[in-house]
């Protein structure tokens, strides 16, 4: 059969679609990347953005004119929203054949060949542990990027932030076995990867189990794991995300600075800068501890950066909270945020609370971060004109194919005119002759 997999949402779900896509290639079907090739297409969903929910229900609706010239379709869903409204959907979308939950991908095989026997409905709901068959398939070959591959490393998260869906809908947190995701590293090492990202909705508690913070500062197994993962000869770049703060210590902190090959660039979810909104929003830190953090980590390694999400309009947010987020902000000096206006979801604490920000309000706090992003990110590249960075080559530039473009470990995009004889996925030494806001431009100095 000819499946189509479209992905919605988050790196999780990018990985969970290429989980699944290797195990439906490997029972004998075809991986197609049209709707219009495909005799099956599956939305991955996810419900942690409500605009990924409805672009993914909308979606279904338009795809119904498919059946006119194939009657034999198959629709399927897959991911969060699968696993929290896939009963109801099934109901309510007639040509929806099956939805399958988050933790039972492997069985999108047999779903299909029972789906070809007799097209029957079925939905899977039982939860496994985080090393579910098929969660360590790639399609390394077939990838975008061959030199750069996800591993999730856990399931699921324990935290139940106040505004957060995830909880309900991908479950508890269930980690997988360190032994099992050195030998998917190692496999992937042995088939050119250079770069891994490590994936879960709490990195940084992987392996802690129902600890709460604030944690111990001389245990941290995900510490061990990286300091595993970097042994590994032929990776040269480790990535992870999202840690959550609280679960930042000591030993985690020492081990990112002590590993070269973990990449210096950090993604720190702050989500406020308020310690009154932080409280409301369930998150077991405060602004100094969260600022401790970035310091502790600069004094060992000044070069690194570090990317945040933050949420404006939180429920009661008021002029004060929003200074104290931006002013945060500017201390840290974040090379990357993701800025969301709070939209409740149904399911969450905090979606009993009024949504009282109005949504002009939250446009205009949006923007000011935004200005603020820019403005650091002017002042910083331009400080980076005249340095030399090793890039880990990406291929050609989106906006012109004659230069090329790569990233430095602290995730900076630096553009080049191409030399000869270099590909994707090589490591070059570039100098920085210019920069904007956005992007580093420079001269390729040694292969
Ligand atoms: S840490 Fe909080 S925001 Fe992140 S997935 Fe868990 S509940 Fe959601």
């Amino acid at each position: 059969m000819k499946i189509y997999i479209k992905t919605y949402g988050c790196q999780m779900n990018e990985r969970d679609s290429e989980s699944a896509a290797a195990l439906l290639a490997e029972a004998g079907h075809t991986i197609v990347y049209t709707e219009e090739e495909a005799d099956a297409v599956i939305l991955n969903t996810c419900s942690v953005r409500e605009q990924a929910e409805i672009k993914a229900i909308g979606k279904l609706g338009i795809m119904k004119r498919l059946l006119y010239e194939k009657p034999h379709m198959i629709f399927g869903i897959m991911g969060c929203m699968a696993q929290s409204r896939g009963e109801e959907l099934l109901q309510k979308i007639p040509h929806l054949d099956f939805a399958v939950g988050t933790d039972n991908i492997h069985a999108l095989p047999e779903i299909f060949e029972d789906l070809a026997k007799e097209r029957a409905k079925i939905r899977k709901d039982a939860r496994f542990g985080a090393d579910t068959p098929g969660i360590d398939a790639h399609r390394v070959e077939e990838a975008d990027k061959p030199y750069c591959a996800f591993i999730s490393i856990s399931r699921g998260c324990n935290r139940f932030c106040s505004y957060c869906i995830v909880p309900y809908v991908r479950g508890r947190e269930r980690c997988r076995e360190a032994d099992s995701i050195v030998k998917e590293a190692e496999m992937l090492a042995e088939k050119g990867v250079v770069e891994i990202m490590l994936l879960g909705q709490n990195v940084a508690a992987y392996g802690m189990g129902d600890v709460l913070p604030p944690i111990p500062d001389d245990e941290s197994p995900f510490a061990d794991l990286l300091e595993r993962i970097s042994a590994i000869e032929g990776i040269r770049r480790i990535r992870f995300t999202s840690p959550h703060p609280a679960f930042f210590n000591k030993k985690l902190i020492e081990m990112i600075a002590r590993l070269p090959k973990v990449c210096k660039n950090i993604h720190l979810p702050m989500q406020s800068g308020s310690d009154r909104i932080l409280k409301e929003m369930n998150r077991p830190y405060n602004s100094a501890q969260y600022y401790k953090i970035v310091e502790d980590l600069r004094s060992l390694v000044p070069h690194i950066n570090f990317s945040t999400d933050i949420i404006v309009g939180f429920p009661t947010e008021t002029e004060e909270d929003f200074n104290a987020t931006h002013a945060l902000m500017h201390k840290v000096g974040f090379d990357n945020a993701f800025i969301f206006k709070y939209s409740p979801r149904k399911g969450t604490k905090s979606s009993k609370m009024t949504d009282d920000v109005p949504q002009a309000e939250k446009e205009r706090r949006n923007q000011v971060l935004l200005a603020e992003l820019e403005e650091t990110n002017k002042r910083k590249n331009a400080a980076l004109v005249g340095e030399t960075f090793e890039l880990l080559v990406e291929g050609p530039s989106k906006r012109n194919a004659e230069r090329w473009s790569g990233r430095t470990d602290t995730f900076k995009t630096v553009v080049f005119p191409k030399p000869e004889n270099i590909k994707e996925g090589d490591f070059i030494h570039v100098k920085v002759t210019s920069a904007t806001s956005m992007t580093l431009y420079g001269e390729v100095v040694e292969k």
